[in-house]
């Protein structure tokens, strides 16, 4: 039978049945080998085939995989493999905030950039925005927005813009991703209250650290927002981060990832060989002196291009 990957780690996963029993099944080995290659072999939102075991029916073998949709991933910085965050999903939720942790448009860039990797709708949402939000932030914000990414602006303090965000949400399956401390679970909590009752965000940490550090949880319940619309959301949660580092994207190709730079890198007569940070009659520069670039958007290119770089070299070394 097939069923549902919840979270796990490792050998064990917690399996969600079509019956919506949980299981916890392990991998039944040499089926699963095409998964070799990931950090992990499984993440949450993935479909397997399950066998229940006969003697003791709350375990169970995983042993297939269903073809993927999509997968979200991040290059797990220790091992230098892909870790897939989530599977199957519609969106790429990215959680930022205005202050407290200091704003990152840098870490924000870079989820962008892999979910249009992965060809993954993104969304941004910033959280906090009962605090001062910095004109430099704000600035950003419009940027994105011009640039066409969607961008929720909320507070999980004061709960502005959580029906909007789930309305968005409402029949989807997303996956949240943001740096430590931008307030995910608070979200988590303001958007679906029971999960506060059962478990206090402190112990609905704990316990997630219990199961898996680097996996994450598959989330599915049922909002009631302001006007009495009932929204069914699906969220994978996954761990805060420190960094979001890129997996599988060429440093040439950095820059299609930029819709607002894409254009002019093709048009550009030096080509690839164009560096495009300088060069006389470069046409990226044209368009950087034209305005039409938030230089700090060029500097989050410039930037994590020579961090990729230094990865292509490391491979090579
Ligand atoms: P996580 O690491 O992303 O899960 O972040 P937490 O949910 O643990 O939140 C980190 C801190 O930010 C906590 O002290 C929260 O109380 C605070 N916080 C979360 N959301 C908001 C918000 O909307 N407004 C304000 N002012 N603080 C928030
Ligand atoms: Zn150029």
């Amino acid at each position: 039978m097939k069923g549902l990957v919840l979270n796990g780690a490792n050998n064990f996963f917690t399996v969600q049945t079509e019956d919506g029993l949980q299981l916890r099944c392990s991998l039944k080995g040499k089926k699963l080998k095409d998964l070799q290659g990931f950090y992990n072999p499984l993440a949450p939102g993935d479909t397997v085939e399950i066998e229940q075991d006969e003697l003791n029916p709350e375990q169970g073998q995983i042993t297939a995989l269903v073809p993927r949709k999509n997968g979200f991933v991040r290059r797990n910085q220790k091992s230098n493999e892909p870790q897939l965050l989530a599977a199957n999903v519609d969106a790429v939720i990215c959680v930022t905030c205005p202050e407290r942790p200091p704003f990152r448009p840098r870490f924000v860039d870079r989820v962008l950039i892999q979910a249009d990797a992965e060809k993954i709708p993104p969304v941004i949402v910033l959280n906090k925005c009962d605090l001062k939000i910095a004109e430099t932030v704000q600035d950003r914000i419009d940027d994105w927005r011009r640039l066409g990414y969607t961008v929720f602006t909320v507070s999980a303090k004061t709960g502005e813009g959580l029906d909007e965000l789930s309305a968005f949400l409402d029949e989807k399956t997303c996956v949240l991703t943001g740096q430590s401390g931008v307030g995910k679970s608070s979200l988590l909590n303001t958007l679906n209250p029971e999960l506060n009752l059962k478990t206090a965000r402190v112990s609905y940490k704990y316990d997630r650290g219990i199961h898996t550090t680097t996996q994450g949880v598959f989330l599915s319940f049922t909002r009631k927002d302001s006007h009495g619309n009932e929204r069914h959301i699906q969220l994978i949660d996954t761990p805060g981060v420190r960094n979001f580092s890129l997996w599988d994207i060429k440093p040439e190709q950095l820059i299609y990832f930029f819709p607002e730079m894409e254009k002019a890198a093709v048009q550009c007569t030096f080509g690839l060989s164009c560096s495009h940070t300088g060069e006389k009659g470069c046409a990226i520069q044209k368009v950087l002196e034209a305005g039409a670039i938030h230089p700090d958007r060029y500097e989050s290119w410039r930037l994590i291009k020579a961090e990729l770089e230094m990865l292509t070299a490391e491979d090579y070394s």
